[in-house]
């Protein structure tokens, strides 16, 4: 059974079902949380599937300090702000912080996959008062929650650590408070200058309130007061989250043993790597989900990040990696249209959807396409009716026409050269071809004159032809790309030259064997 239908199934007797997700607004959102959300919201589609009533939030941690400088911002001008809440800081933009700054970029992200969970403000969460309760209970149980970190997340915090964090009313830094009492009503604080090595405190120390908005609990215990002031009942985490004594782990004690409240259903999911030094650098890409976002039709980037969470997920847009989830989604859509065959892959094709059910008309494979649209004189939408045998209808077209924009995107920015070529309009330069090939490429020539200009024909002549002239077949197809591309290898050669005018084909042959 796929993932996300056996756990409707683990929880369809268990009343209201509440998932939610959450990320920091401490810079743009990174491709990682990419796939968190799109998992969540494939959770929500399968529950929706399951007719289970629920809801779906995701909670956006403006409150959180900022505690590292991303390289696209300006470290002179931010770096006063380190340790202030994201949501203090202003961005560049005239009224907006930088809290609110990253999240519209990465809710931007979100419509563009199709993922609608319900946005909720951290800040508000504390604000609001909701948080209150948990907050209390911590605070309460300091020396409880003291034991479960040693003890579960391996960290000893000491004997004076409290579960808070305060805003400090005289520098307005959230990064370097420690609170060391507790007297029920209110907690004892200093503004440590060497807590943190990101950010230096101003020493003040003061006597306030933990409630309303004045300061929030640490990231572990945060998480599972999350879930019991909401009602959180199904949520997962990354994988460096998700390993033995991390922040799940810590939270599920800390959740059962302090807020008195039952885990949520839990989905762990594996890392989303993006390949080499080439995206990390320059181009910085996957340094924001939304690049990613954009190179794929949303229902491709859904597909690759919900069919398998247990596993990584290489990406590499400047190797193979884009057309082959072409490829693995099509065949996803095969089964879709005959769930006999593969259930689970008929379910990823469902769910991949950003909405309404999967297109299932036909569509010409991706990398195909690629070439196709490189080659002169080629109708891409002849090509495919041919390939189709029937006239393509409307929604044929657009598909197409989708794939094409894709295609284009991935040849301009990524493809490798294997994939890339483009038909010299004159012959070559230092073409030195073996007198063996130039004997192949005649012969070629005379059989090319009297044939059917069709790419299996072609495909045919040039077997033969090599078979005859007793050509290494390495020689042979070098000679065919060289003498139009300028480099020895390309796209299958008898559809290549069929894609090419009959004329200009024996012009150039006659030209190289000269
Ligand atoms: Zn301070």
């Amino acid at each position: 059974m796929f993932w996300a239908d056996q756990l409707a199934e683990d929880v369809k007797d268990k009343g209201f079902q509440w998932i939610d997700d959450g990320w920091t607004a401490s810079g743009y959102a990174h491709i990682g949380s990419l796939r968190g959300l799109i998992i969540h919201d494939a959770v929500k589609k399968a529950l929706d599937a399951h007719k289970i009533k629920s809801n779906y939030t995701f909670i956006i941690d403006d409150f959180d300090p900022m505690d590292g400088l991303p390289i696209y911002l300006d470290a002179e001008k931010y770096l006063p702000y380190m340790g202030m809440p994201m949501r203090s800081i202003p961005s560049e933009i005239e009224g907006k912080s930088l809290a609110d700054f990253f999240a519209e970029n990465f809710i931007e992200t979100m419509k563009i996959v199709g993922a609608k969970p319900e946005m909720i403000s951290a800040y508000e969460l504390y604000t609001s008062g909701k948080m209150d309760k948990a907050i209390k209970l911590a605070l309460d149980n300091a020396e409880k929650i003291r034991d479960i970190y040693k003890k579960i997340g391996r960290s000893d915090k000491g004997h004076d650590w409290y579960p808070f964090n305060p805003v400090c009313p005289k520098c307005g830094k959230i990064g370097t408070t420690k609170t060391i009492g507790w007297d029920g009503k209110e907690v004892t604080f200093v503004c440590e200058p060497e807590m943190v090595d990101w950010a230096t405190g101003c020493s003040y120390k003061e006597k306030i309130s933990p409630f309303g908005g004045n300061g929030k609990l640490p990231y572990k215990v945060e998480w599972p007061a999350k879930w019991m002031t909401i009602g959180v009942t199904i949520e997962g985490e990354g994988k460096d989250h998700s390993a033995a004594t991390g922040t799940r782990d810590v939270g599920n004690h800390i959740a059962k043993e302090i807020f008195n409240y039952k885990p949520p259903y839990d989905i762990p999911y594996e890392f989303f790597l993006l390949d080499g030094k080439k995206m990390s650098g320059s181009k910085g890409l996957g340094a924001n989900a939304r690049d990613i976002a954009e190179l794929l039709p949303p229902e491709i980037t859904r597909f690759m990040m919900i069919r398998n969470p247990k596993r990584a997920i290489e990406f590499n847009p400047s190797g193979v990696t884009i057309p082959n989830l072409f490829d693995e989604y099509d065949k996803a859509i095969l089964a879709y249209n005959d769930p006999q065959t593969h259930t689970d892959l008929a379910k990823v094709a469902e769910y991949s959807q950003k909405e309404g059910k999967p297109f299932t008309g036909f569509r010409p494979r991706f990398i195909k396409l690629a070439y196709s649209i490189q080659l002169p004189r080629v109708d891409v939408y002849k090509e495919a009716e041919d390939e189709k045998g029937s006239p393509l209808d409307d929604s044929e077209r657009n598909e197409i026409k989708r794939r094409i924009a894709y295609a284009e995107k991935w040849l301009t920015n990524f493809a490798p050269e294997q994939f890339k070529f483009e038909v010299s309009e004159i012959i070559p330069q230092n073409l030195s071809l073996s007198s063996e090939q130039k004997n192949f490429l005649g012969d070629l020539a005379d059989k090319f004159s009297e044939c059917g200009w069709e790419g299996q024909e072609i495909h045919e002549i040039i077997h033969s032809t090599k078979k005859i002239t007793n050509i290494n077949p390495k020689d042979a197809f070098s000679a065919i790309y060289f003498i139009f591309l300028g480099k020895d290898f390309g796209p299958q050669a008898g559809w290549f030259l069929s894609s090419l005018e009959r004329d200009f084909v024996l012009n150039r042959i006659s030209e190289a064997i000269k």
